[in-house]
């Protein structure tokens, strides 16, 4: 089903990301954390793309293929664009759609130092276009609630998310964020744009801090200082900063839930017990609010 069908289903979307195993690791080590995953019944699966396209297409179609087919999942296949002509863009779509994959996250990726730039796809709107092009897919597309890095301003970003929309992307899922104000920010502005697609949160329970630290530098996150004092207290202790960084994400969450966001995205870093905690104690609130639409 495609991702834009299942927000007219329901009233709040909850997926997970998952990253694929490492191009020397057998595809089999990510098992354990489909099995992990499958029973908290997530609405889809997002499975990412290798920086600047450096995992192989097939890891994508074989991962994607795998959540879609043995375990009953809808994937979403992140496809990066900035180092890939069309042909092998085109070989990657033929290949999902043989394995019954409906739905894309389209994105530019990363430009690192030594990131030969496609001539094909510079930007992730080029890819949208094409997809639509290539008909059958259900197309997402990633914004930036504190606008992306690259950009001038969020005002400047919004008008690029604009062109994303009217490119084809039916859904956007949220660069992760740590401070619930700058996705209300966010969404007010969008919604000023009379962008009309469902937006899902991006949220990522913090485990440890070296990689927070990175994830930050990569994409100026805000870390207000209630983040801060967390991961400064137990940075030490990786089992109490794993509890209070779930604890964090948790409140994020239901503060986002009751305030009527459609949709939350969880990065688990393919981490089913970080997840299964969360959902245990957020399904009853999901539920309430999926129940509401249907009553
Ligand atoms: P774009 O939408 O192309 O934007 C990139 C920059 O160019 C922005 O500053 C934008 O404002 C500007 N721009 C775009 N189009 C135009 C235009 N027409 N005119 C002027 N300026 C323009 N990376 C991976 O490598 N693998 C993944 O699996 C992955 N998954 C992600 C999932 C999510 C939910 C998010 C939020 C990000 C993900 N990323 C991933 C990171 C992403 O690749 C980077 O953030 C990248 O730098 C931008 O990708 P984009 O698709 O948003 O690019």
């Amino acid at each position: 089903m495609r991702i834009s069908n299942l927000f007219k289903e329901k009233e709040l979307v909850f997926s997970f990301e998952i990253f694929p195993p490492k191009v020397t690791s057998p595809i089999e080590t990510i098992y354990d954390t489909l099995e992990g995953l499958k029973d908290l019944k997530p609405d889809y699966i997002s499975v990412t793309y290798g920086a600047a396209g450096s995992s192989p297409g097939n890891k994508i179609c074989e991962l994607s293929s795998l959540i879609k087919n043995k375990y009953d999942i809808e994937p979403l296949a992140h496809l990066t664009c900035i180092n890939s002509n069309k042909d092998f863009i085109k070989n990657i779509l033929d290949e999902l759609k043989e394995n019954n994959v409906e739905n894309i996250l389209a994105l530019r990726g990363d430009v690192l130092g030594e990131t030969k730039i496609s001539k094909d796809f510079n930007n992730a709107c080029k890819l949208i276009e094409y997809i639509k092009k290539n008909k059958g897919f259900g197309i997402s597309a990633a914004c930036y609630p504190e606008g992306h890095i690259e950009s001038k301003n969020l005002k400047e970003d919004i008008e690029v998310l604009k062109v994303k929309v009217e490119s084809g992307a039916e859904h956007l899922i949220s660069q992760l964020f740590f401070d619930n104000n700058c996705f209300y920010n966010f969404l007010d502005k969008v919604e000023q744009k009379g962008l009309n697609v469902p937006i899902q949160a991006g949220i990522m329970p913090v485990t440890n801090k070296k990689q927070i630290e990175r994830i930050v530098s990569l994409c100026g996150s805000n870390v207000p200082l209630k983040f801060i004092k967390i991961m400064e207290k137990y940075e030490h202790d990786k089992e109490a900063l794993r509890d209070a960084g779930i604890a964090y994400a948790m409140d994020q969450i239901v503060d986002l839930i009751s305030t009527g966001v459609r949709g939350i995205h969880l990065y688990t870093m393919n981490n089913p017990y970080i997840a299964r905690k969360i959902n245990e104690n957020i399904s009853s609130v999901i539920n309430s609010i999926n129940r509401k639409q249907v009553s």
